[in-house]
């Protein structure tokens, strides 16, 4: 399977996912029209479909032009989002299998960010939307902090440290900052903002991580580590009994940061 990333908006991410043995294409997360049906374009492949991670405008821009052009594309998102995602014709439940072309798939349902969030998984390659970013993850607008602690863990459970992270926002040295506030020792976070820093000099994407990457770096998925725990409880004010407690903490902390 070949990606594409489009940056579209500000710092938002579409990718675009080829299935190379069927020449067929979808759009994971289409932000706006334009930039993803011009790298489109320069591919000769068939759009097939549209695969939402969650309803947020930012990430549905394109959407209805899209199906304009197209009436017959399947469009893929979690099933009690239908009428929050116009058009959404394929209705999805946690560990579905999906499938573009010859390639197969699997939903992962992560409430948290929106009630309704999924990350697809295909091969070693895993689109995240807004539940992980760079070195973070998203804001909590419909969930809880258990709750999005949890989905993390399900996320991940299993999965190979090699899996290639593709996020939905170019959040990354922000995240940084914060990740260091949390584990100045950490010498793993100091590296990653070198790489990520030379990447955007060039104006480069930070985007895709690898979980293994995300692993050592990124505070949300680091919640179980000794030295975050005494971090947080030393810094935050907060005792730690649980890592369910830490990330709470740390997630409240971050909306402020
Ligand atoms: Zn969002």
């Amino acid at each position: 399977m070949k990606v594409i990333t489009v940056p579209c908006n500000f710092d938002n991410y579409a990718y675009i996912i080829i299935c190379e043995k069927s020449g067929t294409a979808a759009i994971v997360d289409p932000a706006e029209y334009y930039p993803v049906y011009t790298a489109l374009q320069k591919q000769d492949v068939q759009l097939k479909a549209i695969f939402c991670t969650h309803h947020h405008t930012d990430h549905i821009g394109g959407l209805e032009e899209f199906l304009a052009e197209d009436p017959s594309l399947q469009v893929y998102g979690f099933k009690d989002d239908a009428s929050r995602i116009a058009g959404l014709n394929v209705m999805l439940e946690g560990n579905d299998v999906i499938r573009l072309g010859q390639t197969e798939g699997r939903v992962i349902h992560t409430p948290g960010h929106t009630s309704g969030s999924v990350c697809y998984h295909f091969d070693n390659h895993l689109f995240t939307g807004d539940t992980i970013f760079g070195a973070g993850c998203g804001r909590l607008f419909e969930g809880s902090p258990a709750q999005m602690h949890g989905s993390l863990a399900n996320l991940i459970t299993g999965m190979a440290g090699s899996t290639h992270l593709y996020f939905g926002h170019e959040y990354t040295l922000q995240n940084l900052k914060f990740a260091q506030f949390v584990e100045p020792e950490n010498s793993r976070i100091q590296k990653r903002v070198e790489h990520s820093t030379a990447l955007r000099e060039k104006n480069e994407f930070t985007t895709p991580s690898t979980l293994e990457e995300e692993l050592e770096t990124n505070p949300f998925l680091r919640c179980s580590t000794p030295q975050v725990k005494k971090n947080v409880e030393e810094r935050l004010y907060v005792d730690g009994q649980s890592p369910q407690t830490i990330f709470a903490a740390l997630r409240e902390q971050k909306d402020s940061f």
